[in-house]
């Protein structure tokens, strides 16, 4: 079972990646973007690490609700609203309970997962965060390391896409042949919650 001490290593685990990944984050978003994506999230998971350890939130819906709301109020731009959304209804999902289940934890996060969809209005296809955790959250099923590898693969291939959603799709044809930054991160979501299953 997942307690709330599990969140709290998983985001700041998250939160460490994101550190740690930030330049290429921000140099994904600059061919197709505007070079911010690493320093937005950066910025918002500082928060999210600072905040969960101040509250410490004793249940693991909790954690992600708070989570949420710190990337909604300190990531600007597009990511901050969807993925707060993203730990948000997750949160929500997995209710008060003071452990959770692998299963529940792949049921909530599905349904955050369509919260974002709704928000965003993406598909996958549309070269966004989605194609990362649409995948993701369908083999999450089967163990933590096949979501992981699920989301890098459905980063990876959304390079020969063309961006139909957020500020890539401005530039039609020309966002090919690039990686999308925010399906980027999303998969380091994934990496590091397998980090975490895993010590
Ligand atoms: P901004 O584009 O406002 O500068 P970021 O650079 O932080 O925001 O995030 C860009 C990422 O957000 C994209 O790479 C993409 O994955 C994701 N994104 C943008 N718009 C959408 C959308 N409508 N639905 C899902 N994801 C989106
Ligand atoms: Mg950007
Ligand atoms: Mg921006």
């Amino acid at each position: 079972m997942l307690d709330a001490d599990f969140f709290r290593r998983w985001m700041t685990a998250a939160t460490v990646l994101v550190d740690r990944e930030a330049d290429r984050l921000t140099a994904l978003d600059s061919p197709i973007g505007d070079a911010d994506h690493g320093s937005n999230l950066q910025r918002g998971f500082t928060a999210v690490a600072a905040t969960l350890e101040k509250e410490a939130p004793d249940t693991p819906g909790a954690v992600l609700i708070l989570a949420g709301r710190q990337l909604i109020s300190t990531v600007g731009g597009a990511s901050g609203p969807l993925y707060g959304t993203l730990l948000r209804r997750t949160g929500k999902a997995l209710g008060d309970s003071p452990e959770v289940s692998a299963d529940q934890l792949a049921e909530a996060l599905r349904a955050g997962v369509d919260a974002v969809r709704t928000l965003g209005g993406a598909a996958p296809g549309d070269k966004t965060m989605v194609d990362a955790l649409v995948p993701a959250v369908e083999a999450l099923g089967d163990s933590f390391a096949a979501a992981r590898t699920a989301a890098v693969e459905g980063a990876e291939a959304t390079t020969p896409l063309q961006a139909r959603k957020g500020r890539a799709s401005y530039l039609g044809e020309r966002s090919i042949g690039h990686q999308d930054p925010g399906a980027t991160s999303s998969a380091l979501l994934f990496v590091a919650l397998e980090e975490t299953a895993g010590e």
